[in-house]
This record gives structure tokens, C-alpha cells and sequence, in this order.
């Protein structure tokens, strides 16, 4: 446990939270700001920060679980699909340093998250980005 962190006292029963989903390893709950109504949450129980600080065993049994919980949540809300996001680094939106991944409830024209900003790679700079990702990958 995170001594200030605020994910990893509501793990601890410190903080109080609407519970969906606990096992051992893992809790969700309603998101306390939510951005459509259903919003969830999904943790690791143990404090990881960013995706690459989680072992992906546990990774794995987070995935496994949010097909089932997104499912549940769609359904009582009435909605057509959810949007599932994990803000991975401050600079991608991460606010609560304990890694965490967002079930957003989706209606059609709900106007969540409108902006999409597209853009294309000019010639040549797909390849090279490949090569370049490709040779950081583990072997
Ligand atoms: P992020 O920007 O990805 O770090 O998202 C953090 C999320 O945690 C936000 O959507 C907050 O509304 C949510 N949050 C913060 N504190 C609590 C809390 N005590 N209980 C439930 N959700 C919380
Ligand atoms: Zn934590």
C-alpha cells in the first residue's frame, strides 16, 4: 500500500466506495465523478503505478474481468457500449497515481468524448516509427 494514495485507501476499507467487483487481486467501483452515469472503475488491489509497472499476470486477470463487468454495467444503465480507457502517465490524463482503468457507458449522440484529432504519417515515417518501436519491443 501507497501511504497517500487514494485508490489504495479505498483497497483498504479507509476510503469509502461504491463496490461493483472484488476478488483478490482486483476491485472496481463507481467512479466518484463519473462523465456518464455508470462510470467505472477497475484496480489492482496491490499499488502499481503505469501499466509497465504491473506484472502482466495481473494485468491478464484485470483484462479478464472487464468484459463481464462492462457488460453489467452497459446493461443497467441502458446503454449501447462503453468506452474502456486506462490513462497510462500524467501527461495522458493519469490524475490518481495507482493504475486504474475507466468503464465508460456509451449512448448514441451523448457527445463523450467528441474529439478524435486524426492525423497521417507523410512517406517514409511509418517505417522508420515501425522500426523504431519494433527494436524496443522484449525479445
Ligand atoms: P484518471 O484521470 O484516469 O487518473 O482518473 C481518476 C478517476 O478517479 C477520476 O475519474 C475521478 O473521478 C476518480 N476518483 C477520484 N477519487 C475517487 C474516489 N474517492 N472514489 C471514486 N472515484 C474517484
Ligand atoms: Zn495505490
Amino acid at each position: 500500500m501507497s501511504q497517500d494514495c487514494i485508490f489504495c485507501m479505498i483497497v483498504a476499507g479507509k476510503l469509502p466506495c461504491g463496490t461493483i467487483y472484488e476478488d483478490d487481486d482486483l476491485l472496481s467501483f463507481l467512479d466518484i465523478g463519473p462523465i456518464s452515469e455508470g462510470h467505472a472503475l477497475v484496480v489492482p488491489k496491490r499499488h502499481v503505478e503505469t501499466l509497465s509497472d504491473c506484472p502482466a499476470d495481473l494485468m491478464g486477470r484485470l483484462a479478464g474481468v472487464l468484459g463481464p463487468l462492462s457488460r453489467a454495467v452497459v446493461q443497467a444503465v441502458g446503454a449501447e457500449g462503453c468506452n474502456i480507457l486506462l490513462n497510462n502517465g500524467r501527461c495522458a490524463g493519469q490524475l490518481v497515481g495507482h493504475l486504474h482503468v475507466h468503464i465508460i457507458p456509451r449512448h448514441p449522440g451523448d457527445g463523450v468524448f467528441t474529439e478524435w484529432p486524426a492525423q497521417s504519417y507523410p512517406p517514409g515515417r511509418m517505417e522508420t516509427l515501425l522500426a523504431e518501436i519494433r527494436s524496443r519491443l522484449p525479445r
